[in-house]
């Protein structure tokens, strides 16, 4: 494991950032058996190695027009309402989260820039830097704008991410461990959301997790590694906390996918350098040990619980009493809160399913369409399978009501599936609804600001995925024959 590295002064970073870049003279020297696949069933699956620029240079490279594409919705969701332009999220990334993000990351973040640039983009570091900081921005702007005066800062919505378990035991059909998650976004992110990240970096673990382009991290943070870590979160609803002197969450996220062999090193590794952004609570199962375990990862409240035999779902609700009061304004008690339908919705399944989890039911869960407050069947806000855009409610604070969010992938592995570096994979809701985008601007009123950029959002089959042979080949021996790169294989 690598120590955090000492921060050096400005100057000799922007000068290590140029010498960076002007390694990358060649795309060749950089592509070493990196490529991409042609798009399966909604997703795109993308194998990156090597050292850590090579990673974000390949990735920068393969994946520069949905990097470009990506950061355009980026800045639109950002800096819609008029609150802070886009410039207060590039000051931001460079002096509030640059100085804390260790040398490896540094020079992924750079080789990205390296890789697009090569391909004619003129996107900089910061604004990449920005971009992958985008699901913690909302956290370090309600701080902003309270430290600032602005009494409208604490109105201000935390995103409402994703429907979640992990069980073992007497839980599942196999004994073993399962995970399974899907991310709640908007549905301008929704279908970009769709990449297949294998990575074979050249320190630490084997990789294979989905994400968004221009993230190093997996975002929605579902992934899987060679030491057979299986990991994903859900938010904690209404929360605040920002500490500017701590670490990037992505960078934290990032991290643990790389060097957790252990459920410990894990949560080591997530509580160090903790500043707060997206605060999660994450579920994470080793299927070496069979065990499971829950880290409630609040600014001030941190709680870590393990199982050997049980389970952990995950519906955005905070847990801890303490954490809920100091940290939260959720109500608990409120059963018409989508956090908590989904919660009592998850414990029904779980215990109707007992001994029987396995796969295919928890596809079924992440289709899964009763709302335990209206005690029907109804695709809304309170469902597992989130359509915030079907309800009159919204999501609030989150979302308006009708707007355009909710379940927009989702995945499952077992720990056969974890065993063999794979997890199936289905874009668009697993129930089958299609979102269109034409005729929801025609039937919804003030979404137009959207227009620009909201694409249709197709489901998709099921779809298992796993690490290339060719590519595992590639890392394990470093074969030449794999090299390529720019076209589908
Ligand atoms: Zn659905």
């Amino acid at each position: 494991m690598r120590k955090l590295v000492v921060l050096v002064t400005g100057t000799a970073l922007m000068a290590g950032a140029l010498s960076l870049l002007a390694q990358a003279a060649s795309p060749d020297a950089h592509m070493k058996g990196a490529f991409r696949r042609p798009i399966q069933n909604g997703w795109t699956y993308v194998h990156l190695e090597g050292s850590p620029f090579n990673l974000g240079f390949q990735h920068g490279y393969l994946l520069a027009q949905e990097i470009e594409d990506a950061e355009k919705v980026v800045v639109l969701e950002q800096t819609h309402g008029g609150r802070h332009d886009w410039s207060f999220f590039r000051e931001a990334a460079k002096n509030v989260m640059w100085p804390h993000i260790e040398a490896q990351y540094r020079e992924e973040l750079q080789g990205i820039v390296a890789g697009l640039r090569a391909k004619g983009s003129k996107l900089d570091v910061w604004d990449i830097v920005a971009l992958n900081a985008f699901c913690e921005w909302e956290y370090y702007v309600k701080e902003y704008d309270r430290w600032h005066g602005d009494s409208t800062a604490a109105k201000l919505a935390v995103p409402e991410h994703c429907s979640a378990f992990v069980a073992t035991g007497s839980y599942t059909k196999d004994g073993k461990v399962i995970i399974a998650h899907n991310d709640w976004t908007s549905y301008l992110e929704g279908p970009r959301w769709t990449m297949i990240f294998d990575i074979a970096p050249s320190n630490g673990l084997r990789i294979l997790m989905d994400g968004f382009p221009g993230a190093i991290h997996s975002a929605d943070d579902f992934g899987i590694n060679s030491a057979g870590i299986m990991i994903t979160e859900t938010t904690i609803s209404h929360f605040s906390g920002y500490d500017t002197k701590g670490i990037p969450e992505f960078v934290r996220a990032r991290k643990a996918m790389q060097y957790s062999s252990s459920i410990d090193d894990f949560a080591r590794i997530m509580e160090e350098g903790n500043n707060g952004g997206y605060a999660n609570t994450w579920l994470v199962a080793d299927r070496k040990t069979n065990e499971i375990a829950s880290l409630e990862l609040g600014l001030k409240n941190v709680t870590l619980l393990r199982k050997s035999d049980g389970y952990f779902v995950g519906s955005n609700f905070p847990a801890n009493p303490k954490l809920v009061k100091e940290e939260t304004d959720f109500n608990v008690k409120d059963k018409s809160e989508s956090a908590n339908a989904r919660h009592i919705r998850w414990d029904q399944l779980m215990a109707q399913y007992k001994g029987k989890i396995d796969v295919a039911a928890a596809q079924s869960f992440l289709a899964d369409h009763y709302d335990t407050y209206e005690k029907k069947e109804d695709p809304d806000e309170r469902t597992l399978c989130g359509h915030v855009d079907l309800s009159p409610r919204g999501s609030p604070p989150w979302q308006p009501p009708y707007g355009a969010a909710g379940a927009v992938q989702n995945k499952v592995a077992d720990a056969t599936m974890a065993e063999h570096m794979s997890f199936c994979a289905a874009a668009g809701h697993a129930c089958g609804l299609n979102f269109k985008a034409e005729d929801y601007l025609r039937e919804r009123l003030g979404f137009s600001w959207e227009k620009p950029l909201l694409r249709d959002m197709d489901a998709f089959p099921w779809t298992t995925f796993s690490i290339a042979p060719a590519a595992m080949k590639s890392a394990l021996q470093n074969d030449d024959s794999v090299h390529g790169f720019g076209d589908g294989r």
